[in-house]
């Protein structure tokens, strides 16, 4: 049977809700105050940050790409072999009751799959019981006025892991790959930084991936390089682009291709799609330019319309 938050759970949480209450946040199978929903200090995911999460839109109530999400946190779950006691439509039932219970409209899902509580060793089977959690609340990751502007980026020293030692692609709890580089780019002065492969190619970002434009085209590193393989990436390749009539090409690129290119932007769930308009000191564009603004202009209309993919 799976736990799940009853209807007089959701009433409450709509009678008692304080701000100090919400969001309210589903934890193992019960939907508690956020003052109440906490994890044990013997859990896995905090001691070693052994588990994986998705950070999921939601559009007018609907999770966007919900399936695509489920799909990759499932895939990396059984890549760490951390086994999830909830099926896939159990969890985007859940992921729905979370989402009205907060009464969310327009709103972000984390949801977080950890190894659960344990000893003090390593060993992953010495915890029974893996932990879910799935928050619901809003985000702004970058300021509104640069969607207008672009951003500032810089080029981080640090690699991206290579791939043989963590797969970039594996969104695991541990982030510190991203959130050291992410540190070099508030040093800097800016909010995100690009991250090279070990052999010198552009994967992504610390938390975006990245596409160029060059004479029209839209160029993005392959998945080879070593990146996450964003759910916005792939709806920018396969739906975005070419409702918009605009060609898309893989191929493993290098910064002096970035530094060149006519126009560059990000796509990530929070980030959606955002202009970068310098790189380092090279300039690369005043504003938005024309190709980012019609393919953000055709995303912003899928996710505001009335058909939201969700899978
Ligand atoms: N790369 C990294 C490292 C990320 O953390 C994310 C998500 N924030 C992305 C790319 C974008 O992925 P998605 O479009 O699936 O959100």
């Amino acid at each position: 049977m799976t736990p799940s938050p009853t209807a007089s759970a959701m009433e409450a949480s709509k009678s008692l809700s304080s701000d100090q209450d919400r969001p309210f946040i589903w934890i193992d199978g019960e939907l508690l105050p956020k003052s109440q929903a906490t994890v044990s200090v013997f859990d896995h995911g905090f001691l070693y940050g052994d588990g994986c999460f998705e950070g999921i839109r939601v559009y007018r109530g609907v999770i966007f790409k919900c399936q695509s999400h489920l799909d990759r946190i499932y895939r990396n779950a059984e890549a760490l072999r951390l086994e999830i006691p909830y099926s896939k439509q159990e969890l985007a039932r859940i992921m729905e009751e979370c989402v009205a219970a907060n009464e969310l409209v327009d709103g972000y899902i984390r949801l977080i799959f950890s190894r659960g509580v344990g000893t003090l060793g390593l060993n992953p089977f010495a915890c029974p019981k893996p932990g879910v959690i799935v928050i619901a609340d809003q985000i702004r990751l970058y300021p509104e006025e640069m969607y207008q502007d672009g951003m500032r980026v810089v080029v981080a020293k640090r690699p991206r892991t290579p791939t043989a030692c963590l797969d970039p692609a594996l969104k695991s709890l541990n982030y510190l790959n991203s959130i050291l580089a992410k540190i070099e780019a508030i040093d800097a002065g800016c909010l995100e930084a690009i991250m090279l492969s070990t052999d010198g190619y552009v994967g992504e970002c610390t938390g975006d991936n990245l596409f160029i434009v060059k004479d029209g085209v839209l160029y993005t590193s392959p998945l080879e390089v070593g990146m996450l393989d964003g759910i916005t990436r792939a709806f920018v390749i396969n739906e975005v682009a070419p409702a918009c009539g605009i060609t898309v090409t893989e191929k493993r690129l290098k910064i002096d291709d970035v530094l060149s290119s006519d126009e560059v932007f990000l796509t990530g769930s929070a980030a959606e799609i955002i202009a970068v308009t310098q790189v380092d000191d090279t300039k690369i564009s005043d504003g938005q330019g024309p190709i980012t603004e019609k393919l953000r202009d055709h995303f912003r209309s899928v996710v505001t319309g009335d058909n939201i993919p969700v899978d």
